[in-house]
């Protein structure tokens, strides 16, 4: 039997610190926590957590500089915590490698959501046959046949559009920035064009979603990204 996944915590508020922790532990997740950054790489290297819960200002670091150090070396997992309006911080270290973002004050539920939803890309990551159906709620892609279906209805997408949502759907549940979208789209040349990103968004949300202007499954994060929603 594989052992419980171990979460490495690096959060200097305290209080953070233990509602993460009484989270994780309540769900049988196993648990390390430092306070400082540089702390967090040394046990990064030497537990190899499955892992990392990020916050973005620690007192020795900034959150960003321990995420572009540990990808130097590391694939693992890293969900960064930050306060509301740190858009900008949020998007950089998606850009950075960063997987994902919860953003205080959050709940156990929602912290508990991200944590299931980036253990389960390193997964499937590692076993690239899951990657060619994705299903979400009443929406199937199939994307080595090319076909997309709502509620058993076929739905008719033309390339770009197919494109676009393949590359959501490849990382289902998890944020993505317009940059990493629009060059897995459209490509290194055109990752600043946000306009092409809006106006496909919105004929993709035409064509999939029952109420366009309240999206169920291609969900906005605000001045962050988009994200196909799975839970
Ligand atoms: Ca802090």
């Amino acid at each position: 039997m594989k052992a419980d996944p171990l979460v490495l915590v690096v959060e200097d508020e305290v209080p953070m610190r233990r509602l993460i922790k009484t989270s994780l532990l309540a769900h049988n997740y196993r648990y390390l926590e430092t306070d400082q950054g540089r702390h967090a790489l040394e046990l990064a290297a030497s537990h190899n957590p499955d892992l990392v819960l990020l916050d973005l200002g620690l007192p020795d670091m900034d959150g960003l500089e321990v995420t572009s150090e540990l990808r130097t070396w590391s694939q693992v997992p890293i969900i960064v915590i930050s306060a509301r309006g740190q858009e900008d911080d949020k998007v950089r270290a998606l850009d950075t490698g960063a997987d994902d973002y919860v953003t205080k004050p959050f709940g156990s539920r929602e912290l508990l959501a991200r944590v299931r939803t980036a253990l389960r890309h390193t997964r499937r990551d590692a076993n690239g046959k899951d990657l060619s159906k994705v299903t979400v709620g009443d929406l199937q892609i199939d994307i080595e046949r090319r076909r997309v279906s709502m509620a058993g209805r076929d739905i008719r997408l033309t390339p770009i559009q197919f494109k676009l949502l393949s590359v959501l759907a490849k990382y289902s549940g998890k944020v993505l920035t317009h940059r990493q979208i629009l060059t897995e789209t459209w490509g290194q040349a055109h990752a600043s064009e946000s306009h092409y990103l809006r106006v496909y968004m919105g004929q993709l949300r035409n064509k999939l979603e029952q109420d366009p202007a309240r999206p169920q499954y291609l969900v906005t994060e605000h001045g962050i990204g988009y994200r196909l929603k799975v839970e």
